[in-house]
């Protein structure tokens, strides 16, 4: 059996070890059409590589794709983080935890990841063809005879495509009979034009919760106030669930933040209060009730009708109301995004009810297998897309050699 696999990046190499592990007596080409192989492995997590994330609980798991989450849920319970840290494992890589859940090699080196998938390669005997571009496709009647741009056509039994989100890996697959869900990007930081907390750059606020006004999408988690916006994980998250809105709004949108998520407004108001009756004389922004960072709160307390030098006995009803809106409700105007250097994926790809998620196998065409990012499946930061990578390469490559 001949097995052609398409793209030499993360959810192509773990095809291809897949398949040729569990049917060594198959041939199993690994076709890139650039010099590198696995190049977004290398770059990824700022050369860290987040090879995954601590989530063992498939439910929990797939709650952050904002798409592919119903998809995912059978994959997972057939390979998920703890077999990528498991498969990690036996090959020599131990996989570290991070605080906030997220896995990289202990060498803290993508590089580490690259070796091994090389290594792998190589002991297999996985034929691997580099700076080979697929330009089109023929299905016959036992394969499919693959145009590389000479003659004769390279032909194969099974066929996995794992062309990430470039375009020729979509019209290969709309050529076999798929349709593909327009791509958008996904994991973007927020730009909010003459923004007003420029002077707080690189302030990490714990806890704060973003809402998209106009649609139902909120998310709750650090924020990070930057240069030219909001980013961190709770506005990265946002950009995520948000990317198809948030595209068709060409970026503009109106950012509401509640700083202080875990309080409601009368639990706010009334800490407030039992501060104007202890502290009668204490200026507003020296209050240190809230778990804000010190300068922010100053900050917040200088909206219109609002001083940080009012003492609290002269907080009257209008300036409280003023003082809670902008703790619950302060309102940002996004326009345009920043590219997240850290990940970023691309929202869109094979529409994913053509494709059976217990194989990976094309429901249109047989013997044609999916896999990584070229489905329309994404997922927030944090090792979420790799693992996606692995995953359905890991299926994709074990379907593709049965009979
Ligand atoms: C800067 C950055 C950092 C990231 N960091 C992380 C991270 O730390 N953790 C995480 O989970 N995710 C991360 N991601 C996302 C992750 O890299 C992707 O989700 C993942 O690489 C997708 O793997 P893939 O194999 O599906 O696609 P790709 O990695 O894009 O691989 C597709 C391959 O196919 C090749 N190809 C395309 N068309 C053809 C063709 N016609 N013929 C032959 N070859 C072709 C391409 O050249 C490419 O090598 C990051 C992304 C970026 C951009």
């Amino acid at each position: 059996m001949k097995i052609a696999i398409i793209g030499g990046g993360a959810a192509g190499f773990f095809s291809a070890l897949s398949a040729k592990e569990l049917n060594p007596g198959a041939q199993v080409l690994l076709i890139e059409r650039s010099a590198k192989l696995l190049s977004k492995v290398k770059i990824s997590g700022g050369g860290r590589c987040n090879v995954t994330h601590a989530c063992f609980d498939p439910k929990l798991l797939v709650q952050n794709y904002p798409r592919g989450h119903k998809e995912l849920l059978g994959p997972f319970h057939r390979f998920q983080p703890q077999d990528t840290v498991e498969w990690f494992k036996v090959r020599g890589i131990t996989l570290k935890k991070e605080k906030d859940g997220r896995m990289f090699p202990v060498s803290n080196s993508s590089s580490t990841i690259i070796d091994c998938f090389l290594s792998e390669a190589k002991k297999l005997g996985i034929q691997i063809s580099t700076q080979a571009k697929l330009k089109a496709i023929q299905k016959t009647e036992i394969g499919f005879e693959l145009d590389m741009g000479a003659e004769p056509p390279l032909t194969v039994d099974r066929l996995i495509l794992a062309t990430g989100s470039n375009r020729t890996g979509w019209e290969i697959a709309k050529s076999l009979g798929h349709t593909v869900q327009a791509p958008v990007p996904s994991l973007f930081t927020f730009n909010v034009p003459s923004f007003p907390l420029v002077e707080l750059a690189g302030v990490a606020i714990h806890h704060a919760e973003l809402k998209l006004e106009g649609s139902k999408l909120s998310q709750e988690g650090p924020l990070l106030i930057t240069h030219w916006g909001f980013s961190g994980p709770a506005a990265l998250k946002l950009s995520a669930f948000g990317a198809r809105f948030l595209a068709e709004k060409n970026y503009e949108a109106s950012l509401i933040i509640d700083w202080l998520p875990n309080l409601t407004e009368s639990e706010l108001r009334h800490l407030i209060e039992t501060e104007q009756t202890s502290n009668p004389s204490k200026h507003l922004g020296s209050l240190k009730t809230f778990p804000l960072p010190k300068n922010l709160w100053k900050e917040l307390c200088c909206a219109p009708g609002l001083s940080s030098q009012l003492p609290l006995r002269s907080l009257g009803k209008s300036a409280m109301g003023k003082l809670c809106e902008k703790l619950k409700k302060d309102r940002y105007e996004v326009r345009g995004k920043t590219t997240n250097k850290e990940e970023f994926v691309t929202c869109g790809g094979i529409t994913l009810s053509e494709v059976d998620f217990k194989t990976m196998e094309s429901k249109h065409c047989k013997h044609l297998f999916f896999c990584g990012e070229i489905l329309d499946i994404d997922g927030v930061t944090g090792g979420f897309n790799f693992q996606n990578a692995w995953t359905t390469g890991w299926l994709a490559g074990r379907s593709s050699t049965s009979p």
